[in-house]
């Protein structure tokens, strides 16, 4: 587990969800051909794009198509991804770039750096399908032996911190985090989790599609226990007991939507309180096995999901705890670590059932990925030196400021602001941290080992080594130097208990943002993006933080009314808006991320007029046929355009705290007098709400 409030901000949420699952696909031999030079094989990516842009379709009447229609042209949805977008098209250029850096690192010579034979030798195990076919269930087996091994509930707990360590996602979660109420301290935080469909209201919807999609599920697992030896009859018992349990835990665990809001989950107490608590489990078992603190404050996350574990632990048969067990166990690790039938059967039921995707990712691909999920930091020092040059640092910390002083002088002017507030709300403005590129300090991996040809092996090492370094922050003062991100990563994120923004490299690149291309482009991409993540830290859940990042309220009375007032409005437009037919998008679920893109846009625009302004650019004059103003907000258009399956829309509009890309594009340009301005939109179009909303 991590920290709780952490969001990626500008893309699908459908790793997070899935979890491990994401990366199982497909599985091809260690010998696909080697990709072409990224240089040779990719046109060159632009931020504004000119060529991209469909004069058939009224600016006014819907933009994103206007902006995006070109690109859709060029970019038919590949059959491995359930989206493609200018997102994937940068991620997946990043991907071909780590490919060659792991091809190098994995051939084995002796003059390799410790970092590069863990991230060559990661990669060349994972690669090698021939050894993980032959392995079979194999290097699993003193796992399962384990479980198998485990004779009453009194063995519970110190199985399960075991499981936990190896990053098995049963019952619940335990992880570091700082206080809610001392930011300076880090303390246990103790989650709900231990379900294997994407969130709990899967278990509890009552519509035909859910329906559907439960006995998916319970098929799945089904085949899962087949493909790890069980007979027919007993898989198909087992998947019940599976789906029993998690509906248990299920109906104890808060909404999405409840959990968005950090007061539900804030129940300060400590390691001993909570022990009292668990009549059923010893905590102090638990917390012994796993190396964890057996004292200190604590953070009972959802005290009635634990109350409910509690109990299913004193009511369940043994044999089901087990059956339980061993299904999260395998559903960990199925993925490209285990043979190539765990690997398609878990593809086809989160990433094809759920997502839509028509054909898994190649095995390189899901490789790439698990070398910065597990040695991210490693991987990304040697993709940083190569790819991001300290001037793109530079300017880009140069936007960061002028956006920060446009939102300065922007809550000066706030007419529905008092000046107590205004204060309060300047005093955490200027104690964010401006994060770019990468760490200043790189995690030390040497306690990690990584043993060529040894995949499951080191996929569990790397589970135990990531959840030692959380647990040992425990206590220790808090390092806002550490990313949550790894620095290829194409996102960017605000963590509201650190008050600091975070733009790893991977997201500075073309099509986002260049160093060839003028401010119009840059400030309508990045620069929104960069006002999207200050946004967060003033949107209906970054408030609620004072500048240390304590849960704390800083507003008036009168100042919280009226920001919930004006929030208000973006919910309503989004709950309006249909993502397939019969599921509205939840205004509330994604009323932060709304709000940062509202925000975030009005206050890049504003960064970017002050500095044409201040420098004497005359923004109507036109390039590429088009002024700089109508520029800034195709770039930012742009940055959008992306094609989704449907059902991976679905599983968005249910899941995920970002509304699907087409609105997050067109909504907030609906909401700005200034872009009508720019494309002389009539105030019937389209593309100008009767109603415009904004907050900051
Ligand atoms: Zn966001």
């Amino acid at each position: 587990m991590s920290r709780f409030t952490v969001v990626p901000c500008r893309f699908l949420f459908v790793a997070a969800i899935a979890g491990l699952m994401v990366l199982s696909a497909a599985s091809q031999t260690a010998k696909t051909a080697a990709p072409a030079p990224p240089s040779a094989s990719t046109p060159e990516l632009r931020v504004f794009d000119p060529s991209l842009i469909d004069k058939a379709v009224d600016p006014c009447e819907n933009f994103y198509r206007y902006s995006c229609n070109g690109w859709f042209k060029r970019n038919p949805l590949p059959a491995d991804q359930s989206s493609y977008g200018r997102f994937t098209e940068l991620a997946e250029l990043n991907r071909l770039h780590l490919r060659q850096i792991l091809e190098e690192a994995a051939v084995p010579t002796a003059t390799r750096s410790a970092n590069e034979q863990k991230i060559g030798d990661e990669y060349a195990s994972c690669m090698d399908t021939a050894a993980v076919n032959k392995l079979g269930l194999k290097p699993l087996q003193p796992e399962l032996d384990r479980i198998a091994a485990l004779k009453s509930a009194s063995e519970l707990p110190a199985l399960l911190a075991h499981l936990h360590a190896i990053g098995v996602n049963a019952f619940f979660s335990l992880g570091s985090s700082q206080d809610f109420a001392d930011s300076a301290s880090v303390i246990s935080f103790y989650g709900s989790g231990g379900l294997g469909l994407p969130e709990r209201d899967y278990y509890t919807r009552t519509d035909a599609k859910s329906i559907e999609q439960r006995q998916q599920y319970v098929a799945h697992v089904h085949n899962i226990f087949m493909l790890a030896g069980e007979p027919e009859v007993q898989a198909a018992k087992d998947a019940d007991v599976v789906m029993a349990i998690e509906t248990r835990l299920a109906k104890a665990t808060l909404t999405i939507t409840e959990q968005r809001d950090p007061q539900n989950l804030n129940h300060p107490t400590d390691v001993a309180g909570f022990s009292k608590e668990l009549t059923h489990f010893s905590l102090s078992d638990y917390v012994t096995e796993l190396h964890a603190p057996a004292a200190g404050k604590a953070n009972d996350m959802e005290p009635k999901f634990f109350a409910e574990f509690n109990t299913l632990v004193a009511d369940t048969p043994i044999d089901q705890i087990k059956t339980y067990l061993r299904w999260h166990l395998l559903h960990a690790y199925a993925g490209t670590s285990l043979p190539e039938s765990f690997d398609r059967e878990n593809w086809n039921f989160y990433s094809h059932i759920l997502n839509g995707a028509e054909k898994q990712h190649e095995r390189w691909k899901r490789c790439t990925t698990r070398v910065d999920q597990e040695l991210g930091e490693a991987l990304g020092q040697v993709y940083v030196a190569r790819y991001f040059p300290p001037e793109e640092k530079q300017q880009t910390l140069a936007m960061t400021l002028a956006i920060e002083h446009a939102m300065e002088k922007e809550i000066d002017g706030l007419d529905w602001m008092s000046a107590a507030t205004k204060i309060r709300a300047k005093d955490k403005l200027h104690a964010v941290m401006n994060k770019i590129g990468y760490p200043e300090k790189w995690r030390d991996y040497s306690k990690l080992i990584i043993v060529r040809g040894d995949d499951l092996g080191n996929e569990m090492r790397a589970h135990e080594f990531d959840e030692a370094r959380d647990l040992a922050k425990i206590g220790k003062p808090v390092d806002k130097n550490e990313w949550e991100m790894t620095p290829p990563t194409v996102n960017a994120y605000y963590d509201p208990q650190m008050n600091n923004v975070n733009f790893p490299a991977g997201i500075l690149q073309p099509p986002f943002f260049s160093g060839k291309e003028d401010d119009a482009a840059n400030y309508g991409d990045t620069g929104a993006t960069i006002g999207h993540e200050l946004t967060h830290g003033f949107d209906d859940q970054g408030r609620q933080f004072d500048k240390d990042g304590n849960l704390l309220n800083w507003w008036t009375k009168d100042d919280e009314q009226g920001f919930n007032d004006r929030a208000e409005c973006t919910v309503k437009q989004y709950d309006a808006i249909e993502a397939v037919p019969g599921v509205h998008l939840n205004g509330k679920l994604t009323e932060g991320e709304n709000l940062a893109d509202l925000g975030g846009l009005w206050l890049a625009w504003l960064a970017w007029l002050d500095k044409e302004q201040a420098a004497h650019v005359d923004i109507s004059a036109k390039v590429d046929g088009y002024t700089a103003d109508q520029r800034f907000w195709i770039a930012y258009a742009q940055g959008w355009c992306t094609q989704t399956r449907p059902e991976q829309l679905r599983t968005q509009a249910q899941t995920d705290p970002h509304a699907p890309d087409e609105d997050r594009a067109n909504t907030v340009l609906t909401d700005l007098p200034e872009f009508a301005k720019s494309f002389n939109c009539k105030k019937t179009a389209a593309m100008v709400a009767a109603k415009p909303c904004r907050v900051w």
